[in-house]
């Protein structure tokens, strides 16, 4: 691949501006992922997806985990408040906890339970499914387990049995009733978890989930409410059990001065409760770090403008300097960054399975008659004759023209075939203007409208509802690129749409380095034509999130592992969801359905239809049919 080809593929993908070293392009044009930056072992995505179709069995649509970028994501974190630990002098220690709520799923929790002992990695747990989960994991014994989330009487007494288990549990207070609750469990079993508070702060964070933090959130005591459950402690003779004060300003924080905002002022809550005389030794920040999908290192939604290393940095400073300030002692920091430790993991893969039928495609070739209409003959001449100086004056024109050719119709006055004959000609002129315009540096901004108009629609075979439902709910932007031919130049534009009935089901928003882009550029495909696309950093919250729409299941899972010696093993393979898997969930049971089945065909038989013979073999199709996969074959 020659290297322009390469400088233009990392314009159009920008895959070296979100990759954070996992992801690169290599020689044949294919995707790479390394576990971790600047490693000489790779998996090429496209020989593995190939492997995992043909040896495998496997068919598309494909999730790819790798557990290896897990762990990358918990070393770059530790790493980063480890520096900046050491270069401020910082005496407290670092904790980081893993939100499970961020993807709860066992490979997962796993992982990160696995470097449990040499990083004092802890879980945070929102629900009793969590935490049921989490209870009975081996931790490290100085690792955290946190309790946050509303909960009810059966929650604290899940709690307090991990108490039992020898674990650090702490329930992070979020309203005073709960408190009123802990106070009487613990009373009640003469077991005493340990004690968190969560601040409602002042500080809001930006970005989508801004509305987390502030007056109005929905999470954390007032400050009058701090002091109440002070005194509650303290009454209860418990008050030695209060050791972490947390407060969460919201996911993907965008702009790093919110952030230190929010430190600013917790630390100050910390350090006033200190002085009260609350044992208070854990600092907890909850999650916020971002992550920049889109590659700008801007403020943007989707991206953020600081490093890892830059947000550890300005935590550690700034509650550093309000604890020196206060002359109290300098917390064990926690942090909740569940995003951070798991969008990059796993990669998403669909492939193009049909090209969707627009106005402006594969229209037949227009020859004009001598009694075809004036309307029909001036929107061919300004087809043979638009250029690049009279595109813009030309593609005006035609526009008229076309709302002539529909008022001539409604009228009567033209047929059905001039109507179409009218219709192929002004997509001509349209398609013909948008190649000008693209031709100057700056095209307007009309153009950029046409060109998402025009742009091919490719049918992809997967539900955005199931494997990045954000896209769709808040609009949050993926990097996609196709994992092969990125040694050609891409020449079409297109949007994507996926294999659900619902008109939401489609990407048509894409990462750029200054706005979004409406397209995406993608090579010439051909029916029939493997293409295969990959979603990316997909790793947070889209699996959890992901909704059974249209009753399409799970996508098939690998789990991928680089070895030392630099091959591949495909370590787990997780059956995607059958139909009969869907049926269930939606309710049905597969033997009545057959049975049901079974009643109507035994109609068909009595009124001289089918014969039993073939009733029993439709009977046997029906039943076979149910393990079927639910995405297209
Ligand atoms: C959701 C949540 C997190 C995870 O935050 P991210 O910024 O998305 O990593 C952390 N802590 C709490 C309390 C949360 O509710």
């Amino acid at each position: 691949m020659n290297d322009e080809t390469l400088q233009y593929i990392q314009q159009v993908y920008g895959v070296e501006n979100w990759s954070s070293g996992y992801f690169d392009i290599n020689s044949k044009g294919h995707i790479i992922v390394r576990p971790q930056r600047d490693d000489p072992r790779f998996v090429d995505l496209k020989d593995l997806v190939d492997n995992l179709l043909s040896e495998r069995k496997l068919q598309l649509p494909l999730l790819i985990r790798f557990p290896q970028l897990l762990a990358g994501q918990l070393r770059k974190l530790v790493g980063a408040y480890q520096s900046a630990i050491q270069e401020y002098g910082y005496q407290g220690l670092h904790y980081p906890v893993y939100p499970m709520k961020v993807n709860p799923r066992r490979e997962v929790v796993e992982e990160f339970l696995k470097e449990s002992a040499r990083y004092r990695v802890g879980l945070e747990c929102g629900s009793k499914a969590e935490l049921y989960a989490a209870v009975a994991q081996e931790q490290s014994p100085d690792s955290l387990m946190l309790c946050n989330g509303f909960k009810d009487e059966a929650f604290i007494e899940t709690a307090m049995l991990a108490v039992r288990a020898g674990k650090r549990v702490t329930i992070v207070v979020e309203k005073l009733n709960e408190l009123k609750t802990v106070v009487k469990l613990a009373q009640k079993h003469g077991i005493a978890p340990w004690i968190g508070l969560r601040a409602k702060l002042y500080s809001r964070g930006s970005g989508k989930w801004a509305s987390s933090g502030g007056d109005a959130a929905k999470f954390g005591l007032t400050t009058s409410e701090l002091l109440e459950s002070v005194r509650i402690l303290k009454d209860a003779k418990l008050d030695g059990q209060l050791k972490l004060l947390h407060f969460h300003i919201g996911s993907q924080i965008t702009d790093i001065k919110r952030v230190k905002n929010a430190m600013k002022e917790g630390a100050r809550v910390y350090s006033r409760l200190r002085q009260l005389g609350c044992p208070i030794e854990f600092f907890d920040i909850g999650g916020g770090l971002g992550v920049d999908y889109d590659g700008s290192q801007t403020r943007f939604e989707s991206s953020v403008n600081y490093t890892v290393q830059e947000f550890a940095n300005g935590v550690v400073y700034v509650i550093q300097g309000v604890c020196d300030e206060e002359n109290v002692p300098h917390p064990h920091i926690v942090t909740e960054s569940g995003r951070f430790m798991t969008a990059y993991h796993t990669v998403f893969i669909t492939s193009i399975r049909d090209e969707i039928e627009t106005f402006a495609q594969d229209q037949p070739e227009v020859t004009i008659d001598a009694d075809d209409p004036q309307v029909i003959t001036e929107l061919k001449e300004l087809c043979d004759t638009i250029n690049g100086k009279n595109y813009a004056e030309y593609y005006h024109d035609a526009l008229e023209h076309k709302d002539e050719l529909h008022t001539q119709f409604n009228l009567g006055l033209i047929s059905l075939e001039d109507r179409a004959k009218g219709e192929v000609l002004f997509w001509e002129v349209c398609a013909r203007a948008l190649d000008e315009s693209q031709e100057e540096s700056f095209p307007d901004e009309e153009f950029e409208n046409l060109k998402k108009i025009l742009a091919q629609k490719y049918l992809c075979n997967f539900s955005l509802f199931r494997s990045a439902p954000d896209s769709w709910a808040i609009k949050q932007l993926f990097p996609v690129v196709p994992i092969h031919r990125l040694d050609e130049k891409p020449q079409d534009f297109a949007t994507l749409v996926d294999v659900t009935c619902d008109s939401d089901g489609k990407i048509d928003r894409f990462i750029d380095l200054k706005d979004v882009r409406e397209t995406l550029e993608l090579h010439d495909w051909k029916d029939g034509q493997d293409y295969y696309l990959g979603i990316f950093l997909t790793g947070a919250y889209q699996e959890v999130m992901g909704s059974h729409h249209n009753l399409f299941g799970n996508p098939n899972e690998a789990q991928v592992v680089i070895d030392n010696d630099g091959r591949y093993h495909v370590t787990k393979i997780i059956a995607g969801s059958r139909i009969n898997d869907m049926l269930q969930f939606a309710r049905y049971d597969q033997p009545q359905l057959l049975e049901s089945y079974r009643k109507q065909l035994r109609t068909q038989i009595e009124a001289g239809v089918i014969t039993k013979e073939v009733a029993e073999q439709l009977a046997n199709e029906f039943d076979a049919g149910a393990q079927r996969g639910t995405y297209l074959s």
